[in-house]
């Protein structure tokens, strides 16, 4: 089969290896798309995320959709034929955090893409069925494959428990603000405010839904959100730029007594706005991956309530992984989401 593998920063390269073997308690997967993320391009350009580091050939990759191969003889209830999204974290489903249901703050977490464990970026893959998720007739490959995000997207506005007709505020329009986004209009939010540094994005942000579209380049973001919502600010603040900016502008988006959810990765250490935050006694939260997320976005698809696919600018085939990267990359490329055509 073909694989696309990361020989060292900047330098991808799509070799022939074997299909990998299956245990009794596996699933084969052909991987028909992936969803090219952010997180990708960070290894790509920098061969490391933290302490995750790129130390031999890598395959990168986790947002993906396919069709089952091969069953192992243990596996019920899947079965060759059938299209599913994978969801990429295999936790150890034995420790306090699996138990509890929070099995994405595992420690023994088997990630793929993450190294040591290799992506989806290939065409066969050997994974957990527990971890497998039958995609119904409607739901398209790619909007399988873009339930990774949404599910860090549904994850992110669970913490903030949204009440409707509230306002909530945005910082970011790339995949995982988009996703943000989409949920944000079903779940009642109101009104929803994006800010966000590129023009296209701000206008495709624009073009789903967001009832203000800042440009965090030239606007004043907390006046911005005084003047959309009355002179009240936003219930609610999701920070997913990653930027150090992003962060402030998403505390000075909030009223007193507001929630703010971070999201975006970015460096390690950022300047917080702590008398701000103290004094508006806002509440913060992180937000890392997903636990129990796949289903309910799968059933927000499923039902049509939910996109996904227009968040799609780009397609590759899995032979121009390094030209998507490198497309992805460049401040000339207008875009949103990637998808890699692996296979089908
Ligand atoms: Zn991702
Ligand atoms: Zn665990």
């Amino acid at each position: 089969m073909k694989a696309a593998f990361l020989d060292k920063p900047g330098h991808i390269s799509v070799k022939d290896i074997p299909v990998p073997d299956y245990g009794p308690d596996q699933v084969l997967i052909q991987i028909h798309e992936v969803g090219l993320c952010g997180s990708d391009l960070h290894y790509y350009k920098e061969g490391r995320i933290g302490n995750h580091i790129v130390k031999e050939p890598h395959i990168l990759g986790h947002e993906s959709a396919g069709i089952i191969a091969e069953v192992g003889k243990a596996v019920e209830g899947l079965k060759p034929g059938d299209r599913v999204a994978v969801e990429p974290g295999v936790p150890c489903l034995k420790c306090n955090q699996c138990l509890s249901g929070r099995y994405n703050l595992c420690d023994s977490v088997q990630f793929m893409g993450a190294p040591p464990y290799h992506g989806t970026f290939r065409e066969y893959l050997a994974h957990n069925p527990l971890f497998v998720h039958p995609l119904p007739d409607d739901v398209s490959f790619t909007q399988g494959a873009l339930i990774e995000p949404l599910a860090v997207a549904y994850n992110a506005l669970s913490k903030a428990a949204i009440q409707p007709g509230k306002p909530l505020f945005i910082s970011g329009a790339g995949p995982i603000g988009a996703a943000c986004l989409e949920l944000a209009g079903i779940m009642g939010a109101s009104p929803v405010i994006v800010s966000e540094i590129d023009g296209f994005r701000g206008r495709m942000a624009a073009g789903m839904g967001a009832d203000a579209v800042i440009d965090a380049n030239t606007e004043d973001v907390g006046e911005k959100i005084l003047s959309v919502t009355g002179g009240e600010g936003c219930e609610y603040g999701i920070e997913a730029s990653g930027s150090e900016a992003g962060f402030q502008d998403t505390v000075a988006a909030v009223k007193r007594g507001g929630t703010v959810v971070l999201i975006g990765m970015g460096r390690e250490t950022v300047a917080m706005p702590l008398t701000e935050i103290l004094k508006k006694e806002a509440a913060i939260h992180g937000v890392y991956r997903y636990a129990n997320c796949y289903k309910p976005v799968l059933r927000l698809l499923g039902a049509g309530k939910i996109q996904g696919e227009r968040w799609i600018t780009q397609r590759y085939p899995l032979a121009e992984l390094g030209n998507a990267m490198e497309a992805a990359l460049s401040p000339d490329t207008d875009k949103l989401k990637m998808i890699i055509q692996v296979s089908g």
